[in-house]
């Protein structure tokens, strides 16, 4: 393998293994741009069959952060770390406080925060060897806290919003279809139905969609059928390149826009969106409340309406893209791309 060859290293300027026996730690970290500002990523953990895969993974990922933090407006780069290993039964603090080091041997270049099998307590195990994270447990009084609430807001007010563009009305009796029941689809459902959205809900794991069917009235649907429900908007919340040449003709939904980073399988998957009618949301501008959230805690001095205005710019950018991309006759992630693109290079 050669890794400057590899289609996702696109550019990157750092990336670094990092091992340790004692603790069995095996981390990728993936620093995609420091143009904007120190790389600002979470920490997946996950049970990657080789290193290539949990290497594709991180850059990809980092990547997406250089061109979330650069639409987000804010003062921070893209990185992304992987840990090699299942969240479920091989966590240890140790782990966590080797990957600390690791962090901290970067010397803020990269600052870490929790994702997709990581969590608030871990990232305390982090601080405990380097001050380059964010997403502590939340302090009373200050911004914080796990991220996943705050993204599911932005990811809310989104949907909203391509709603609006795409079919001209509120939520009010609509269906949406979320898969992915987690940190963030969760609060993401909660909201909906308040605004009177009718759920269809799928999770891999049953007992999270029963939670929200006895507490919401949601239906339950087959994770592998979730896909191709009717429905009015389909949420992805779970993992990523769920938009691919197999799944789009399935879609029955007008609108996709939810949390999962790197939703689009290829860069051509939003040419066959645009084709097929259907408005996307570009995944890495609709699910940036959780790093909004991340960055004033890092930062410090915010209060809660700061960030909570701050995630309210979310749908207005979106609209943005969508404006621009009918004017232009152009897939609305590409357009994304290029925004992101060209404020990383005036940074740079
Ligand atoms: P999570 O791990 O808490 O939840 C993910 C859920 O998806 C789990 O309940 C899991 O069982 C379910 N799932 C996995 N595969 C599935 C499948 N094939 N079908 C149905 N369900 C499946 O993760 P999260 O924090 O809720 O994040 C969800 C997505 O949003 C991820 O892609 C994450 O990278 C992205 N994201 C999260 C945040 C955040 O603040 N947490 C921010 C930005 C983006």
């Amino acid at each position: 393998m050669d890794l400057y060859e590899m289609p996702d290293f696109d550019g990157h300027e750092q990336v670094v293994f990092g091992y340790d026996a004692a603790t069995g730690l095996r981390a990728v970290i993936a620093i995609h741009s420091t143009a904007l500002g120190p790389a600002a990523g979470g920490c997946r953990m996950w049970p990657y069959a080789s290193a290539e895969e949990a290497l594709t993974d991180a850059l990809r990922l980092s990547r997406g952060m250089s061109y979330k933090n650069a639409m987000a407006e804010l003062p921070l780069g893209g990185g992304k770390a992987v840990i090699l290993g299942d969240s479920l039964g091989e966590k240890t603090p140790q782990l966590f406080r080797a990957f600390g080091r690791l962090v901290d041997s970067l010397g803020g270049r990269y600052i870490t925060a929790e994702d997709v099998g990581t969590n608030t307590t871990d990232m305390e195990q982090v601080a405990g060897l380097t001050r380059y994270v964010s997403g502590l447990s939340r302090k009373a009084g200050k911004v914080g806290g796990d991220p996943g609430p705050q993204t599911a807001l932005g990811v809310y007010l989104g949907i909203k919003a391509a709603v609006r563009f795409q079919l001209g009305r509120d939520l009010e009796g609509l269906t949406v279809a979320v898969q992915g029941l987690g940190g963030v689809g969760r609060p993401l459902c909660r909201l909906l139905a308040g605004d009177g959205a009718r759920l269809k809900v799928a999770d891999a794991r049953a007992a999270a969609a029963e939670t929200l069917r006895d507490e919401l009235a949601a239906e339950v649907v087959a994770a592998d059928a979730i896909v191709s429900e009717a429905a009015d908007v389909f949420a992805p919340c779970a993992l990523g390149a769920v938009l691919n040449s197999r799944s789009i003709p399935a879609l029955r939904a007008r609108v996709v826009a939810g949390a999962a980073n790197n939703q689009l399988a290829r860069e051509q998957d939003g040419q066959a969106l645009m084709k097929a009618g259907i408005l996307y949301a570009p995944d890495y501008v609709i699910n940036a409340g959780g790093i909004i959230n991340v960055s004033h805690e890092y930062r410090g001095g915010a209060s809660e309406e700061r960030v909570r205005a701050d995630i309210g710019k979310i749908p207005g950018r979106l609209t943005e893209i969508f404006e621009r991309a009918r004017r232009e006759e152009r897939p609305t992630s590409a357009v994304a791309d290029q925004l992101a693109r060209e404020r990383l290079k005036r940074a740079a």
